[in-house]
């Protein structure tokens, strides 16, 4: 008998694949959380029913996530990732030789155990010493750490549950706050055709929390609902949306050729939105 995952993503639409296997299935105290080995994307986490990552295209979504704000801020040392308990954008935050500290204030300590057991190839990073964990909620972390961090990267699940906040303009407001003179606040904010509310809301609160327009990127990851994702960038200072003048022209801040999807070129070319997201944050 064969067995289909669907993650329906609206009331009328749904992402189905063939599941080979499944690796655990447990409630935590936050969430409904299973890792699935699938035939065509490998291994899967979903939480809540909701597709987090596969091991097939996550390089995209965890290398545009980490690189652009990091690459345009072009010397942080001290990152706050909100969030993203699979260890994935930590990894790639990791790459980048001059960090110093990288803080994961994620709520749920069974994500990042699951993780540790069935996707080593994204915690592995969680065990580097210039790792702290803070298990708990990312909007009390922020409220707590004023000034201190170069790069926020909040890396979380749909706004369901404790997420929701996670999209709202306090919590922004908090980022800014945190953030150090020439800081760099980066959100996943959903898919611009499934989530058009939700791109507009977190663009016009991000913006209003950092009184001057937020930048939106896009990048296309299969395995989210419609293949074509969002995020939105706030900084107080640097273009996000340009590599700092400090890398251009020079050797990348990683090891050559350990990345999939980010480069420069793709970086400035990511801000280039389609009419269509123009038109929904209401800049064109
Ligand atoms: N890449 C993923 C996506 O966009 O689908 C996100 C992956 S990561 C697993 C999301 C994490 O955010 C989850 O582990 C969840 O527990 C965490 N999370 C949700 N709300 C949170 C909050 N208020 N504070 C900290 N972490 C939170």
């Amino acid at each position: 008998m064969e067995l289909w995952f669907t993650e329906k993503q609206t009331s009328a639409i749904g992402l189905s694949c063939r599941v080979t296997r499944t690796l655990e299935e447990r409630q935590t105290r936050f969430q409904h959380l299973a890792v699935l080995e699938t035939e065509p994307w490998g291994r899967m986490l979903v939480l809540d029913g909701m597709i987090q990552l596969t091991t097939a295209d996550e390089f995209v979504y965890h290398e545009m996530l980490a690189h652009v704000p990091l690459v345009a801020h072009g010397s942080a040392r001290c990152i706050l990732v909100v969030g993203g308990g699979d260890g994935g954008t930590v990894r790639e935050a990791l790459r980048h030789r001059e960090i110093e500290r990288v803080v994961l204030a994620e709520i749920d300590p069974e994500v990042v155990e699951v993780s540790r057991r069935f996707f080593p190839e994204l915690a592995g990073g969680l065990d580097d010493p210039r790792v702290e964990l803070a298990f708990g909620d990312g909007i009390e972390h922020v409220a707590r750490h004023p000034g201190e961090y170069d790069v926020v990267l909040v890396d979380s699940t749909e706004p369901v549950g404790r997420a929701v906040g996670l999209f709202d303009q306090p919590f922004y407001e908090a980022c800014r706050r945190a953030l150090r003179p020439g800081g760099i606040l980066v959100a996943q904010t959903e898919s611009p055709f499934y989530n058009q509310d939700l791109v507009r809301r977190s663009h016009s609160a991000m913006s209003a929390a950092f009184g001057e327009p937020a930048r939106t990127y896009l990048a296309p990851i299969p395995t989210y609902p419609s293949g074509l994702w969002s995020f939105t960038a706030a900084s107080i200072g640097p273009d996000p949306s340009r590599p700092s003048a400090r890398y251009l022209g020079r050797e990348a801040p990683w090891e050559p050729s350990s990345l999939r999807y980010y480069s420069f070129g793709v970086h400035q070319a990511a801000f280039t939105l389609p009419p269509f997201v123009e038109q929904l944050l209401g800049s064109r």
